[in-house]
């Protein structure tokens, strides 16, 4: 990045002051579902997904690596191969979003993150994609950007520092920044952390489809599928997945950084939103999203997600079990984990699943499997 495109990054100004003070001003993306996703619902085929990644990702085997996690056959789901802005598993929820982005008419993206956010850096692409802008609140001050934040730069977003190293400091800058837009005379469209909404969770719900597709054309029984889990937007759209198609796997999150309860609750809520969402859509909004015809959905429980602790010593910092698993997966499948997610999903693997047929449902990262290589900090 250029000096004057940093500095670009700089001066856009604090967003935390005005913390929670314009709640509700900012559009329609919250925890439930507004006004613009049922607009995106009720709206047109074209609307319910803008198609962004490249699908379907590769389901290949890993028997090298499945001997050194002590798995029974281990296959490896490549959403990391998404193609679309290194965002792994954010392509697919992306494409949901930015349809409803455009359903509801607005103008901006708004999203928030960590410096080192992938969610950050793919949002900032699917707007241009979208003809969009893309303003993003950034926990911390201005600083050397990551390559996340680099690239998002590039891709035209417009930061706002909050200026509080707490992650959740975001929560509250992102109404505040599109409280301010919306005062310009701009429509904002405020995405949560993480893009961890009922409506962004469909692209997940519709993976599921496709994961099970691919092992009926693979011949597998019955599989532990096991995620990483952040937001928990992904595991979120697996698991009402999966309740749709009779529950056919076990699912296993691999929690790196929330306490794995907080996690499980989470996600058990956004998944009950994504399922009522779409038994509320109508059968235009599932066949234009790309939805087989699947029955009505059975009740959500607790034991329709089991989530591990795989923090380590905290997200974003680097566990000895985890940079041991990122070397073994290297070195026998020549295929990248990076530290902050899939390697500590790895971990969960090992621990969750001897001898058992497994699905690791690989998200990415590739950014920081980079910075981990070459000694970048994130
Ligand atoms: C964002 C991310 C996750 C977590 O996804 P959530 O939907 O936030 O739970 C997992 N792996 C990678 C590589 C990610 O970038």
């Amino acid at each position: 990045m250029t000096p004057a495109a940093w500095a670009r990054a700089g001066a856009a100004g604090p967003a935390a002051g005005a913390a929670g003070a314009a709640g509700g001003a900012a559009g329609p993306a919250g925890e439930q579902a507004g006004p613009g996703s049922r607009a995106c619902i009720a709206s047109s085929g074209l609307a319910a997904r803008v198609r962004l990644a490249a699908l379907p990702t590769p389901l290949v085997a890993a028997p090298r690596l499945a001997r050194v996690l002590g798995t029974g056959p281990l296959l490896i789901k490549r959403d990391d191969l998404t193609g679309f802005a290194f965002g792994g598993n954010k392509a697919r929820v992306l494409e949901f979003l930015v349809a409803g982005a455009i359903a509801d008419g607005a103008g901006t993206l708004v999203a928030g993150g960590a410096p080192g956010s992938n969610f950050c850096a793919a949002a900032a692409a699917a707007a241009q994609r979208a003809g969009l802008g893309c303003q993003l609140v950034i926990a911390g001050h201005p600083a050397p950007p990551p390559p996340a934040l680099a690239l998002a730069l590039s891709w035209g977003a417009v930061v706002r520092w909050t200026r509080s190293p707490e992650r959740e400091s975001v929560d509250g800058g992102l109404p505040a920044a599109a409280a301010d837009l919306a005062s310009r005379g701009q429509r904002p469209y405020l995405i949560p952390r993480g893009g961890a909404t009922a409506l962004g969770a469909m692209g997940y719900l519709l993976a599921a489809f496709e994961l099970r597709q691919q092992l009926a054309e693979h011949g597998s029984g019955p599989a532990r599928v096991v995620v990483a889990v952040g937001s928990g937007g992904t595991l979120a759209g697996l698991v009402a997945g999966n309740v749709l198609l009779g529950r056919p796997w076990t699912l296993f999150g691999a929690s790196v950084s929330r306490p794995p309860d907080v996690a499980a609750a989470r996600v058990l809520t956004l998944a009950g939103e994504c399922l009522r969402m779409l038994g509320s859509a109508g059968p235009e909004f599932a066949a234009a999203a790309g939805l087989p015809r699947c029955g009505a959905a059975a009740d959500l429980s607790a034991a329709d997600v089991t989530v591990d602790d795989a923090r380590g010593a905290g997200h974003g910092l680097p566990s000895p079990e985890a940079s041991a698993l990122a070397e073994q997966a290297m070195r026998t499948e020549g295929l990248m984990v990076d530290p902050v997610y899939t390697a500590k999903a790895l971990a969960t693997v090992r621990r969750c699943a001897p001898g058992d047929n497994v699905v690791f449902w690989h998200t990415g990262g590739v950014l920081d499997v980079v910075a981990a290589a070459t000694g970048d900090r994130r």
